[in-house]
């Protein structure tokens, strides 16, 4: 009812970033309309009644869905190489849309012990709920596997993780999931589907924090959840119609126009970062150099079949000296962010110990292998030369 665009099949995803969404509305516009209303008018009150009822597929309210988001959720989902999607006001809220979509009382999630530091927190909140959660090794799948147990009913994962770039192996966690009778869901991230596609690896579903690489250049939070469109419209849709964790048309429609650059950016992006993680290598005062295109990466070579071929944007070093060390360099930073969001144009840098990872105990820090050394660079489109300078004057500076 709600009319598809008029593609050919099997576009490239570079054609599907800057075509696939809805048709354009009767007065041919070219780029994507914004549509900035919270209800839309019925011609009588039967039609009305009909689609209140499901009976008629039609916008109706912007809680349920809205053109400009249904745009944005038909361009990820193409882009994913999945059925559907549903856009949602953060990553955050996609993976709380997860858990009341899927989950009930008793039963149990396996989950990286690496993942995003909120999700692991909002997946401890569950236990409340009876929804119980077992973190496992990242890169083990033989511990994913020994933490299944009957009542498993979702494996989270992400891959590479924040900030270590840890990789996950996804076909063998899709297979492990299958066999336990459970889905498995990626936060795909930190790849974005330019690099990585988890439903070609057996995934069920991916998750995606649109304020990251798919808006691209730092605007707004959004987020969505992708997979096959009978278990969305099954699952999801009636959880947003009554929960409203609902996406802004607004920043879906940044994010949907964010997306038409979202090959050309990971590629050059993932190509600076590359240059920087080598170079980092060569400086005396880093000590390690975390970076899935390093040929030294633990799991460099599942990393390259994985993302096709690239590291992706996000390196991440530890400095001599520790947290002094690590302040030295980030101080000495006149064009770099100091901040802890990614996936923008702008390099941004930041000192996990302190920020993301703030809330930990050092224990637990050192545990998940996050030092008082270690500096976060999330590459963006910075010449990287100039990246480099910047960086020098802390590497350099006397201790
Ligand atoms: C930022 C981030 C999230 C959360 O997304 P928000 O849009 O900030 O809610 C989830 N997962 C990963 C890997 C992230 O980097």
């Amino acid at each position: 009812m709600i009319p598809r665009t008029d593609l050919p099949a099997d576009l490239r995803l570079d054609t599907l970033a800057v075509r696939e969404g809805l048709p354009p509305t009767q007065w041919g516009e070219n780029s994507e309309a914004l549509f900035l209303t919270s209800s839309f008018v019925h011609p009588d009150a039967a039609t009305a009644a009909r689609r209140f009822a499901n009976e008629e597929d039609a916008f109706v309210y912007s809680r349920f869905s809205n053109p400009t988001v249904t745009m944005m959720e038909r361009r990820l989902a193409a882009l994913e190489g999945m059925g559907g999607c549903i856009g949602t006001s953060s990553g955050m809220s996609a993976i709380l849309m997860l858990i009341l979509g899927l989950l009930k009382a008793g039963d149990h999630v396996v989950c990286s012990q690496s993942v995003f530091g909120s999700t692991i927190k909002l997946f401890q909140d569950f236990a409340k709920f009876g929804i119980n959660t077992s973190f496992v090794s990242q890169t083990e799948p033989a511990a994913w596997r020994a933490a299944m147990t009957p009542a498993t009913r979702l494996l989270f994962a992400e891959s590479p993780t924040n900030p270590l770039t840890e990789v996950c192996d996804i076909a063998a966690l899709a297979e492990i999931a299958q066999a336990g009778g459970a889905l498995l869901a990626v936060d795909n991230c930190f790849c974005s589907p330019a690099l990585q596609r988890p439903v070609t690896l057996g995934a069920d579903l991916v998750i995606h924090s649109g304020t990251k690489y798919l808006d691209g250049q730092g605007r707004v939070i959004a987020g969505a959840v992708c997979g096959p469109e009978d278990l969305i419209a099954s699952k999801f849709v009636p959880v947003m119609r009554s929960a409203g964790m609902s996406l802004s048309p607004f920043n879906a429609w940044v994010v949907l126009k964010g997306m038409e650059t979202l090959g050309v950016r990971m590629q050059a992006q993932s190509a600076r970062a590359l240059q920087l993680a080598h170079w980092l290598q060569e400086q005396p005062a880093v000590e390690h150099v975390y970076y899935p295109g390093l040929p030294s990466h633990p799991q460099h070579a599942l990393a390259m079949a994985q993302q096709s071929g690239s590291g992706g944007a996000v390196v991440s070093f530890l400095v001599r000296g520790g947290r002094e060390g690590a302040f030295r360099v980030i101080d000495g930073t006149r064009v770099c962010s100091i901040t802890a969001n990614l996936g923008d144009t702008k390099t941004t840098i930041t000192h996990p110990s302190s920020t993301s990872h703030g809330r930990l105990s050092e224990a637990q820090r050192l545990a998940a292998g996050i030092r008082q050394g270690l500096v976060r660079v999330a590459v963006g489109l910075d010449d990287i030369n100039d990246i480099q300078a910047d960086l020098l004057h802390g590497l350099q500076a006397p201790a």
